[in-house]
């Protein structure tokens, strides 16, 4: 056979690769702010038009870049970031792959102007689908300005994958404001088809934080503090009292780097434990300080996730401290530390604050969830914290409210953080609505149409979360076994087994002996059917080698994912009304009810409108 293998042209290559940088144009957003903020700017201007779909604009006074780093710039894994692979464990930029500049230029139509202190004249560049057009001389000021415009227009697919305006226009904001609250020292402004949006002069965090969430925000504030030899926390809470329905603003930041942390978040709610009611979140602005030696932020392709070497060690620390200002500022008694869960009694607010206290009788009592208890095969484990339909879609409202962009008022919502009430009315809670579809579909009538639930996937996420937490927080029952289980594994297998043991055992699980090739079991998780260990245990090990997480949370995750997915109901149990309700509740009280653990859709909607344009 002839050689069919090719090189792929750069131009190809880097389209590929801009598909995992560039989704929207908030990516495009969020590269170009880190990159000004990684060359050292005081002041940094954002300009979009037409949700950044026509133009996304970034202009800093930072160090600039000669001629002939402007064109580098743009070519791939070009980067002035890091040298050695050694540098990526001590990382003090927010960019290091050097793959931004050179995915965004293969998809758009891009701009350069740039000048560097100590050059008279500075130089302008043009590259559209990544060809060099144009490279000239240019009189700009010191700095940088990258000017993106017409994105996608190479791949219409793309483009006509974008949401809506304001829905994008949404993403770019939530962009600019992780950014703008790293970096208070920066000042930023942000233009909307001509109209200011932001103006934020160089502050302090308060003061950044007040200046993008309003005025109010400010006698909400607590602030967070603590410094340790492996970890320094700085910060705010929101007191419980203006904690939210659904999730608000809840910023990690690590070594000025916004994170997505389910771990971290944890920590945090757990802190906040009796202070408020279950389906209510808290709100956080919280920055981490930790050795770069100690973290590992190369494990996503867009970087909001990071590992760190120790977090038992700093889930404890946040939990802690976040304990210690809410009791310090007589938002909270004061507080035992060594109590895991030591709220669990409505206490009494100081006499200063004439709010009403935040514990209330669970108005969301379900008399289904008794019957679970009582061991319902399908749904076998009870959580605390089913919201109703109603509570799950009030108190939205004030999520668009503590945004200040007066001018973007047509701002929507992507469909987890639709407004206003989408169900019809509390009926829906009886479950007489719902029904089955083909054993695999949950049908549920809304407001304006119906949702449509994947009864697994819905499972998983369900189960999922559930075994995360007690994972982590270490309170999952057993079920001892009248005989205990005999099984038997390979060797490696049985290795594999031996490592994630712990994390095992806080789901439930008793292992009385491990050795050779047997495995003795003689407890098992309330969650799960004798008959299942065998299966659920099989498909860890598989998933384990798979994926061969390497410590910590990541392996948590991992493990719960394979967990759940084992346990969760399959496609082709029939469910009746109870069990399809309770469902339904369950999936709501999550925390993330709109994606499977293995980030599939978990429901869909489908509004009249979309029949009536089947009728047409
Ligand atoms: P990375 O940020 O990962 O290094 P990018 O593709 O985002 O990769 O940028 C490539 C290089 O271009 C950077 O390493 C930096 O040297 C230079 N650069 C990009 N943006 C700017 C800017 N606003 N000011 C100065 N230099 C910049
Ligand atoms: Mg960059």
């Amino acid at each position: 056979m002839a050689d069919i293998i090719q090189l792929l042209p750069d131009h190809v290559a880097n389209q590929i690769a801009a598909g995992e940088v560039v989704q929207r144009p908030a990516s495009v957003v969020k590269e170009l702010l880190e990159n000004a903020i990684d060359a050292k700017a005081t002041s940094i201007t954002l300009v979009i038009k037409d949700a950044g779909k026509t133009l996304v604009q970034v202009t800093d006074n930072g160090i600039g870049m000669s001629v002939t780093d402007a064109r580098l710039s743009f070519e791939r894994h070009a980067t002035s970031k890091i040298k050695s692979a050694e540098d990526l464990f001590n990382l003090h930029t927010k960019g290091f792959r050097g793959e931004a500049l050179a995915s965004i230029a293969a998809i758009a139509h891009v701009e350069l102007k740039t000048k560097t202190e100590d050059s008279e004249i500075g130089t302008h560049l043009a590259i559209e689908g990544s060809k060099v057009i144009s490279q000239d001389p240019a009189v700009v000021p010191k700095g940088t300005t990258i000017s993106v415009k017409n994105l996608f227009y190479n791949i219409p697919a793309r483009r006509n994958f974008l949401k809506s305006n304001p829905v994008e226009t949404r993403h770019i904001i939530d962009e600019f404001h992780r950014v703008a609250l790293a970096h208070p020292n920066v000042a930023f402004q942000m233009l909307h088809n001509g109209s200011d949006v932001f103006n934020l002069p160089a502050s302090n965090s308060r003061q950044r934080i007040v200046n993008i969430f309003g005025s109010k925000t400010n006698e909400k504030l607590v602030p967070v503090s603590e410094e340790t030899e492996i970890l320094k926390i700085e910060g705010f809470v929101l007191k419980p009292e203006f904690g939210k329905k659904s999730r608000g603003e809840q910023f990690f930041f690590v070594n000025d780097r916004f994170i997505k942390s389910p771990y971290l978040h944890h920590a945090v709610s757990a802190a906040f434990e009796g202070l408020m009611k279950n389906d209510v979140h808290p709100g956080y602005f919280l920055f981490l300080d930790v050795d770069p030696h100690s973290i590992d932020i190369n494990i996503h392709p867009t970087k909001t996730e990071i590992k760190f070497d120790d977090e038992h060690s700093i889930y404890a620390m946040l939990r802690a401290t976040v304990k210690h200002s809410l009791g310090q500022f007589n938002i909270a008694p004061v507080l035992d530390f060594e109590r895991d869960k030591g709220f669990d009694t409505p206490y009494e607010y100081s006499k200063k604050s004439p709010t009403a206290p935040s514990i209330e009788v669970d108005r969301d009592f379900n008399p289904f969830k008794e019957k679970t208890k009582q061991g319902n095969i399908n749904f076998p484990f009870k959580r605390e914290q089913s919201a109703s339909w109603e509570s799950l879609y009030v108190g939205l409202k004030d999520e668009t409210e503590a945004v200040s962009v007066s001018n973007l008022e047509d701002i929507e919502f992507e469909s987890e953080e639709v407004t206003g009430s989408l169900f019809e009315n509390t009926e829906t809670e009886s479950g007489q609505l719902t029904f089955q579809l083909q054993n695999k579909y949950i049908v549920s009538p809304l407001k304006n149409g119906m949702m449509i639930i994947h009864q697994n996937l819905a499972h998983q996420r369900i189960l999922y979360e559930e075994l995360l937490k007690n994972i982590t927080v270490k309170e999952a029952v057993s079920q001892q076994l009248l005989f205990p289980l005999q099984l038997h594994f390979s060797k490696p297998d049985l290795e594999i087994i031996e490592k994630v043991r712990e994390q095992l055992e806080h789901t439930g699980f008793i292992f009385s002996e491990i050795k050779d090739e047997t495995i003795e079991i003689s407890g098992i998780p309330v969650l799960i059917l004798e008959s299942h260990v065998v299966n659920l245990l099989s498909q860890l090990v598989r998933d384990i080698k798979e994926e061969v997480p390497d410590s910590g949370f990541s392996q948590n995750d991992m493990l719960a994912k394979s967990m759940a997915a084992s346990m969760a109901i399959k496609t082709g149990v029939s469910l009746n009304r109870e069990e399809r309700e309770h469902l339904i509740n369950q999936l709501f009280a999550c925390k993330e009810p709109s994606v499977s653990p293995r980030n599939k859709l978990v429901f869909t909607t489908m509004d009249v409108s979309d029949l009536d344009k089947k009728f047409m």
